[in-house]
């Protein structure tokens, strides 16, 4: 990946992802994101602050800034947590601010070398942190994750989550879990429903991804199909799971998500 570390002029006309303290500065309105040239916005000075363009966005160069705290005076809006923006912006512009949030936590544990403990610089050429004592050099983490829905003849397989519990208001969604060193994305798969339902799964496709920067996640969906073995959930992960028929379903997560996308999928194949 690219490291442009290039100020933008104060008349340049660009998307401000404004975060410090794990919050991002947004805006009431339709657009939450501050967007216009820094001349004109209503911010103080931000010029002093380590600044990082993030990507393009509508044309636009998206502009992080780093603030090392909230005491800045911003009468612009107010500081709410990367959620925030879901559903509120395009997955574009999520994908983008989620990046900044995974770039700032690179750089804030990344600051010592892992191998010789000797303090880490940023290079000007890639994103990247490297210790000049030992050559050791890191990039942004980033984890991959699997995520599944299953079938079984016209059922789903949905599981409300230990952390989806709030009373009233439990979501079931599909099985979830990281891919461990050395797995592939079908072992994981197939590691991972056994442990959190104790079933066996075939037909395994890969349908598509989603960045999900809590905090730097990389979500792998598929669909796959029961093969056998009975419901055996794991309580430290799992409330509750169980098939469920498309006439006849329990609360879904939203409407956006990778899970939803695949119980919808499983839904077509049921048809
Ligand atoms: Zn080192």
């Amino acid at each position: 990946m690219q490291n442009e570390q290039i100020l933008l002029t104060r008349q340049q006309m660009a998307w401000w992802l404004v975060i410090g303290e794990d919050q991002l500065l947004v805006a009431q309105g339709e657009q939450p994101i501050p967007f216009g040239c820094l001349d004109e916005l209503p911010f103080p000075n931000l010029d002093a602050f380590e600044q990082l363009v993030v990507g393009e966005y509508e044309g636009y160069p998206v502009n992080l800034v780093v603030l090392p705290d909230l005491n800045l005076d911003m009468r612009f809006g107010e500081y709410q947590g990367l959620r925030y923006l879901l559903g509120k912006v395009s997955d574009e512009l999520f994908n983008l601010a989620g990046r900044a949030f995974q770039i700032i936590n690179f750089l804030n544990t990344h600051r010592f070398c892992g191998q010789c403990g000797q303090p880490m610089h940023r290079i000007d050429w890639e994103l990247a942190m490297k210790c000049y004592q030992c050559g050791h050099r890191c990039y942004p983490r980033v984890s991959p994750c699997i995520i599944v829905a299953i079938r079984r003849g016209k059922q789903v397989l949905l599981a409300n989550h230990v952390r989806h519990n709030r009373p009233g208001h439990e979501i079931y969604t599909t099985l979830a879990g990281f891919t461990e060193a050395g797995e592939t994305l079908e072992q994981c798969v197939e590691r991972e429903v056994f442990e959190e339902a104790g079933i066996r799964v075939k037909n395994i496709r890969y349908i598509k991804s989603q960045p999900w920067p809590f905090p730097h996640s990389l979500m792998m969906g598929f669909i796959a199909d029961y093969a056998g073995g009975e419901l055996n959930i794991d309580k430290n992960e799992l409330n509750d799971a169980g098939w469920f028929s498309f006439d006849d379903l329990p609360l879904l997560p939203p409407h956006g998500t990778i899970a939803r996308l695949l119980i919808e999928k499983v839904r077509q194949r049921c048809r």
